[in-house]
Order: structure tokens, then sequence, then C-alpha cells
């Protein structure tokens, strides 16, 4: 029988925090670095939480070397060929340089149907001590997933394993308790994804943070909340619905150190007359950078030779305009970040969603002069 939850479901754009009487006087005040201790992962990490995602644009080097400075974290794609000397150079160096000081803030990625013996022999490899692996399918919720998590733990039980994706809390418990350290989630909310257009499938992301992050907690574990954050607020917003980590694809698409090449365009703006009476048109040029789904026809095409006949594409390609260097991105979600943190008193970012109250709201942002 067809059932219904009709409870109330949530996206970020559906809330707005309570501010709060606080003793924080400053932002500065805020601290948004967390001491993350986990449940199989031996070592703890000191880190913001925020992830680039595992998608080509990316899940790259360069951002890599941006975001550590920042304590945060890049899941690498996995196109990434490591048998060739220059990408294992730079993980190995990657992982010498961090490991001796602080934390390497770099997972790499595989999915089910991936070469897993490259995988296993990167962990497996002594010289370099990789130790993060994020592994990622569409529909976390298929039986061989479970498998491979605990195939993993059981093969490898030092390695931080972040697992996904899921909305509901019954498989974030399932995915922990088979040996997952951080369980990521989200279904369609991605800003290049169509799974819900495609699949009518799907959970609005607030409330799929909310869920699953109490049910990761009472289990020890973690989730990250992975997908559909616009800008710092809806940052803040998912760590105040409990998130550990908030994953950002489109958030850090369209920057220098993403893949791809920017894109010049001209765009004709305004008519003006000039005094003999002639019209011209104004033209301006607009930068872009391309920001495709992993899942969508060109990333089949570019990764992995074509698209197969019993698949449809998920995802859709779209330019984004140019924003500089990622660098910009992640100041500004920090310091967004701090902003919130001051606003409803909590001091470390653990506190934030103790210190959280939503309101409900029916229309977010005031854009009485437009959006921007
Ligand atoms: P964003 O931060 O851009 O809103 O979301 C990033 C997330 O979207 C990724 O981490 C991944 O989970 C999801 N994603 C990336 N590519 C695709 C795709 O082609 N299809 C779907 N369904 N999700 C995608």
């Amino acid at each position: 029988m067809t059932r219904i939850r009709d409870s109330i479901e949530l996206d970020f754009c559906d809330v707005l925090f309570k501010p709060k009487r606080t003793t924080l006087n400053s932002r500065q005040e805020a601290n948004v670095i967390r001491e993350y201790k986990f449940k199989y992962y031996p070592k703890n990490l000191m880190s913001c939480g925020v992830m680039a995602a595992n998608m080509a644009t990316t899940g790259t080097f360069e951002i890599n070397n941006v975001l550590q400075k920042y304590q945060a974290i890049t899941c690498l794609h996995k196109h990434y060929d490591f048998n060739a000397p220059e990408n294992l150079k730079y993980i190995a160096e990657n992982y010498d340089k961090k490991e001796s000081a602080h934390n390497a803030y770099t997972f790499i990625s595989t999915g089910l149907k991936d070469d897993k013996e490259q995988v296993f022999s990167l962990l497996e490899n002594k010289n370099f001590k990789i130790d993060k692996l994020c592994i990622d399918i569409a529909n976390g919720y298929i039986p061989k997933l479970i498998d491979f998590v605990k195939e993993v733990r059981d093969k490898f039980p030092d390695v931080l394993i972040m697992v996904g994706n899921i909305v509901t809390g019954d498989m974030t418990q399932d995915l922990i308790l088979s040996g997952a350290d951080i369980v990521k989630v989200g279904i369609g909310p991605g800003s290049v994804c169509t799974t819900r257009k495609l699949t009518g499938v799907g959970r609005p992301q607030l409330s799929a943070i909310l869920e699953c992050a109490d049910a990761a907690h009472g289990v020890d574990g973690f989730i990250c909340a992975d997908g559909g954050c616009t800008c710092a607020g809806d940052v803040a917003k998912a760590y105040g619905a409990g998130a550990d980590f908030v994953m950002l694809g489109g958030m850090f698409a369209g920057t220098d150190e993403a893949a791809g090449d920017i894109i010049e365009k001209v765009i004709e703006t305004n008519e003006v007359i000039n005094k003999a009476g002639e019209v011209h048109l104004l033209q301006k040029k607009e930068k872009y950078k391309q920001f495709y789904g992993m899942s969508s026809q060109l990333a089949q095409e570019k990764h992995f030779g074509g698209m197969a006949c019993y698949r449809a594409s998920e995802g859709k390609v779209v330019e984004v305009p140019y924003k500089g260097s990622v660098e910009n991105v992640i100041q500004e979600i920090l310091g967004g970040l701090r902003s919130t943190m001051a606003y409803i008193g909590a001091r470390r970012l653990k506190d934030i969603p103790k210190c959280t109250t939503f309101y409900r709201v029916n229309r977010q942002l005031n854009e009485i002069f437009g959006k921007s």
C-alpha cells in the first residue's frame, strides 16, 4: 500500500537562524576549527569540516593546495591516474609533509565499479600513508555497498572511511555499524544534479541532515551534508541541523583552482545613441567556467568513454561565473560561519547545533534591490 509521510520536509531556504543573547563580543571569538574523534579511525583531525566534492571539476590537487591551508578537506576525484608518477608524487609528498606537522586533508575516492585493486594498493602502500577514503555511489541503499564497507574496514582498520549517499537514519546507522566513520547525506540536492527530475527520488536536505545526524551521533558516527549549499549561510544551516562536515561542489566551481578553462563571453547590454543619432550596443566581457555533474552525459563521455545504454543522465552541465581564487570562497564561508556563531552564541563549531533554533520561513532573502 502506498504510504504518504506528511510531516513537513525542509530545505535550507525554508529556515533562518534565530539570533540569541550571547557571551561573544565579536566573531573573532568563534572557533571554526574542531577536533574530530572518530569511531574507527584512530587519529584525531583538526578541521573546519568543509570539504570540496570529489567531482572532476572540484576534487583537484589545486583546490586541495589552497583548502588545506584553512584546514578544509578535499576529496580528490577518482579519475586521477595514480599509476602516473607525477600524481603519485603529489599525493606522497602531500601526505608526508602534512602527516608530521598536522593532518593531511585529502581523501581519495572510489565507487563500487572502479578498480578496487588500485585503491587498495594505494591504501596499502607504506610509503604514502594515504589513510582517508571516500566511497561514493549515487544510491547508497544497495546491499553491495554495505558489503564493500565491511570489506574495506576489515582490510584497513585504521583508514578513515566516508561513504554515501543516503538520506535516512536507518541506513546511516547501518553504514556506520558496518565500518564507516562518516556517512554522506544527500540525494538530489546537488546544484548540477537531475536525480529528482529523472527518478522522482530525493529528500529536502535540511530534514535529511536533521534525521541522519541524530541517527549517526547515536552510534558515535558523523555525517557529511553533501549538496545543495549555495552560499555561506547554507553551510552554517547545515552545521545548525547537525552536520559534522559539509561537502560543496557548485560553491567551489568557477574558481581558478577548479578544473577547466575560463570561457570568455561578450554580452550585449544596453543600447546607446550617439550624438550623430547612431545606435550602438554596449558590450561587456564576462568570464565563466564549465561545471558538470558526475552522472551527466558529458562526465560519462569524458571519464567513462560514453554512456552505458541502461543509464540515463542524472546530471547537467552549466557555466558558472568565474570567481577568482578558491581562497575567496573559503574565506567567505569561514567568515560567514564565524558571524553565524556570534549571532547564535556558539563559541565552538561543535556547539552550533546546541545553539540553533530555526525559524521556519516562507521568504528567506530580502531581494528588494534584486538578487546579489
Ligand atoms: P553542490 O554543492 O554542487 O550543490 O552538490 C555537490 C554534490 O552533488 C556532489 O558532492 C555529489 O554528491 C552531487 N553530484 C555531483 N554530480 C552529480 C550528478 O551528476 N548527479 C547527481 N545526482 N548528483 C551529483
